[in-house]
């Protein structure tokens, strides 16, 4: 083919944005992806009119959200769900405590202040943290200094670890101290009804996307890109001035995908201090609700939750009783290859210690296996003991000019999210240009 201005490598919410903001600046760019779907990790399923996000569901925190203020550019629907951050009681949760009796609303208070006492606490005790030292780490230090009694400390060390799994999807260890400092919400968190994946299909449109194309090699120098797809005699290159490459962590680190020359520092270095996490979602439909009304989420405390212990009532959502829960960190990495079957199984033992045989078996399932996928290779990237967090931004070093590395990994501000995947985008536009355009711009349609 003719040589492009512009390789995108990858069509999720990172690649999309630049070609659209490189393609609206007069560009011309060919999209390369992997899949015969474009999204990513933005990806819905419809079945019996029940639509799921299978990857990101929420915008966590609509205030001065780039991707809230796109959805509403593009007239998408969304729904107030505002327990998606791990947050102790930003609305109600039925808590059941390790025996299984549900706790009072004066008990879960007194736990709330409890959390919020340590958190207090744990952000001094991460603030004088330099990189190299564990969250569970800077946790043990913030919960001594309260002087409890083992059993109050434990439930919140226990909480503290769930919000580390949940948010990042790793052992609490294994994270850097500074691994949740973008834990913040600005304003209500939102679902998307009708699915994320209509925010990808918006910016996709009038780009030259090429689907099935798995990018194999990207070879960089001062004269532009070569970019491979392909084995064998399916084999195409592609050359271009500039590549944006918007592949995850995990896909980057693989032998399947080769860079010559191989990446400079800084960017070697802060590549190698993220890593992609481990974190499935499980959804179970049932024919009726046997879970406590009026509350937005379940959680049981104690060891019987150390793998199953949050509950989501999607209901409003999906318009049929749905709970929605992960397998994050090491319960991920436990029943990695399991059939989804004795995944079920083992979170419906859970629910009928709770609830009994209200716990009818589900009419709907959906398991994800996003470690087991060769385009993502695991959710999203987390700080490993010794990532600061700017290796976010180091990751998105322009290399030699040509070649810009773009996606959730490299936003250091809010990583691991969409909103970060699709800032990264545009920032990445911006270096290819030479000059800055709005955020804006990415949502204008005329
Ligand atoms: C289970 C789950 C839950 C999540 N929940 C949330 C949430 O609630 N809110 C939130 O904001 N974020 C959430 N996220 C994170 C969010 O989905 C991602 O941060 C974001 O979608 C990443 O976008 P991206 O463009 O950086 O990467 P991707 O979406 O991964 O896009 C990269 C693209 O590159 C393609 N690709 C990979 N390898 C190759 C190759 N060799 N050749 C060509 N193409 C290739 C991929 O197919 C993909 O389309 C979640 C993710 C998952 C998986």
């Amino acid at each position: 083919m003719d040589r492009v201005d512009t390789i995108v490598v990858g069509a999720g919410i990172a690649g999309l944005t630049a070609a659209r903001l490189l393609t609206r600046s007069g560009r011309r760019v060919v999209v390369l992806e992997a899949r015969d779907r474009i999204g990513g990790r933005v990806w819905s399923v419809r079945e019996g009119g029940v639509v799921t996000d299978l990857g990101a569901s929420w915008i966590h925190g609509v205030d001065g959200s780039p991707v809230a203020a796109a959805a509403a550019a593009f007239g998408l629907r969304t729904a107030e769900f505002t327990v998606g951050g791990y947050q102790p009681y930003s609305r109600p949760i039925a808590y059941y405590g390790p025996s299984g009796v549900r706790l009072t609303d004066d008990e879960v208070e007194r736990f709330v202040a409890d959390i919020e006492a340590v958190d207090a606490e744990l952000a001094r005790v991460v603030a004088d943290f330099a990189p190299g030292r564990s969250y569970g780490e800077a946790v043990e230090s913030a919960l001594a200094a309260q002087g409890w009694e083992a059993e109050r400390a434990e439930r919140v060390r226990e909480y503290l670890r769930h919000r580390t799994e949940e948010q990042y999807g790793v052992w609490i260890d294994e994270l850097d101290a500074h691994g949740l400092d973008d834990d913040a919400i600005d304003g209500d968190e939102v679902v998307f009804p009708d699915g994320y994946d209509a925010l990808a299909t918006h910016l996709a449109t009038g780009l030259d996307i090429r689907p099935g194309h798995v990018v194999t090699a990207v070879r960089w120098s001062s004269g532009g890109v070569e970019v491979t797809a392909g084995h064998g005699v399916f084999r195409a290159k592609f050359t271009a001035d500039r590549a944006v490459v918007t592949v995850p962590v995990g896909v980057l680190k693989s032998a399947e995908f080769g860079i010559e020359p191989p990446l400079p520092e800084p960017v070697a270095g802060a590549l190698a201090r993220l890593e992609m996490n481990a974190f499935e979602k499980v959804f179970l439909g049932f024919s009726s609700k046997f879970w406590d009304e009026e509350v937005y989420a379940v959680r049981q405390q104690g060891p019987n939750g150390v793998w199953w212990h949050s509950w989501y009532d999607l209901t409003a959502v999906h318009g049929v009783p749905t709970l929605l829960t992960f397998a994050a960190g090491p319960a991920a990495k436990r029943t990695r290859g399991w059939e989804r079957e004795k995944i079920v199984d083992s979170v419906l033992g859970e629910l009928r210690r709770l609830y009994g045989d209200r716990v009818e078996d589900p009419v709907g399932v959906h398991v994800t296996s996003w470690q087991d996928d060769p385009c993502s290779r695991g959710s999203y990237a987390y700080m490993t003991v010794g990532a600061a967090p700017e290796d976010h931004d180091l990751l998105a070093t322009p290399v030699g000019g040509v070649l810009h590395l773009a996606g959730e990994a490299t936003w250091t501000d809010d990583p691991a999210t969409v909103n970060a995947a699709l800032r990264s985008g545009h920032r990445a536009a911006c270096d290819v240009l030479g000059r800055s355009v709005p955020i804006e711009d990415v949502w204008a349609t005329g």
